[in-house]
């Protein structure tokens, strides 16, 4: 067994802001495919295209092989490398994509990288937990100590905190990660803008749920919005003004340590972070640079972003002339304009998506970014020698 000592802890720490200031240059990179069909899932608010034809998969997936191979020439490091839209455990291709020699490859080749994926574990039955496990497993396809990252959108916000069935049903999946699998496991719940939006989530709830994950559930909540993937600019801007609200509402000094925000921290996902996701198009699979809002997000219309039939290393200077550009921008909105976060901001491509969204000020809540990024503090060890403050 080698379970991970802390899921909490783990998740908190295992992004690029671990890395010490001297490896800021070392990009960590996401690529995400979707690939995975059908769901038996019936999420509030659901954003993602559940019947997608997985005719096309092993373009996407030979497509994911070219970006890793241009990560590995780059002397980049892979972290993440997302298998969705659907449920793992429903969708009804799953273990054909677990099969695939190319991404039985990439996972070999990339040592450090974990594969993650949405994952409704908590109504999975324990069959279907051990054929998903029967594949990941067999070490003639997965690295035995490979990373797996469940990410599990909270459904029903009583069921999670008062239900004790559910609870134990729970608790006997995360026990078999623990006892039954040689994989270093991670897992966490998600809360989605679109359960916090319907659902009107009020601060009570929210310290409970954040309360009861960390205590019995013995992980963290992390933060999807997601809006960007709904089907209309409104909606998303409902969603994403909506977010920013229930952020205002909801975090404060005391419970702000608790939550995972990647978003909202300044050294995550930004300077040193990439994130592409690949789709199917009406002509082939498609190719898209995410934009690091809250986490991450991608709006297949911005022209900008697409970044189809590109090299890595074209995609990394596309990604350089966004943040470049974005710099520029944000002295053009008065928001942003001498706002503190805007060179943050536009590495992680947040002004493609004030563009995306046809919205000339700020698209996130400053007041929540304040808890995360002190700014009365030296950040960087070498800085503080400088000044002479630090022995
Ligand atoms: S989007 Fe908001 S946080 Fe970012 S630079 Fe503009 S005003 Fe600042």
């Amino acid at each position: 067994m080698t379970m991970q000592k802390s899921y909490c802890k783990q998740m908190r720490y295992s992004g690029p802001e671990s890395l010490a200031p001297k490896d800021q240059d070392k990009f960590d990179v996401l690529i995400q495919m979707e690939v995975l069909s059908g769901c038996e899932q019936a999420c509030l608010g659901c954003f993602v295209d559940k019947n997608i034809d997985p005719g096309m998969n092993q373009q996407i997936i030979d497509r994911a092989k070219e970006l890793a191979d241009g990560v590995k020439r780059t002397g980049l490091n892979l972290r993440e490398f997302v298998i969705g839209p659907t449920d793992f455990f429903t969708a009804s291709n799953t273990e054909s994509v677990l099969n695939n020699e190319t991404v039985q490859e990439i996972m070999r080749e990339h040592t450090g990288a974990r594969i993650a994926a949405p994952a409704k574990f908590d109504v999975a039955t324990m069959e279907r937990v051990q054929e998903i496990f029967n594949i990941l497993d067999d070490e003639d396809k997965f690295r035995r100590e490979m990373i797996i990252e469940f990410i599990m959108p909270i459904g029903k916000v009583d069921q999670m905190l008062n239900d004790i069935v559910y609870h134990q049903e729970v608790m006997r999946k995360v026990k078999f990660f623990k006892e039954n699998t040689p994989k270093q496991m991670d897992w966490s719940w998600t809360l989605q803008a679109s359960n916090v939006v319907g659902k009107k989530i009020d601060k009570e709830t929210y310290n409970k749920i954040i309360q009861k994950s960390v205590n019995e559930y013995e992980t963290i909540v992390e933060m999807n919005p997601a809006f960007s993937r709904a089907n209309s600019q409104l909606v998303q801007r409902k969603n994403l003004f909506g977010w920013n609200e229930f952020l205002g509402r909801v975090i404060d000094e005391g419970n702000s340590n608790e939550t995972v925000m990647s978003m909202a921290n300044l050294y995550c996902n930004s300077i040193n972070f990439v994130g592409i996701t690949i789709v199917p198009g009406e002509n082939g699979p498609t190719t898209h640079l995410n934009v690091m809002l809250h986490e991450q997000a991608f709006f297949l219309k911005n022209k900008n972003l697409d970044v189809t039939g590109l090299t890595f290393e074209e995609i990394l200077d596309r990604k350089h002339e966004l943040v470049t550009k974005g710099i520029n921008r944000s002295s053009k909105v008065k928001d942003c304009n001498g706002c503190q976060f805007a060179v943050a901001c536009a590495n992680r491509l947040i002004f493609e998506a004030q563009e995306s969204l046809n919205i000339d000020g700020c698209v996130l809540n400053k007041d929540v970014l304040d808890h995360y990024n002190p700014f009365d503090f030296t950040w960087n060890d070498d800085a503080l020698k400088k000044l002479g403050e630090a022995s």
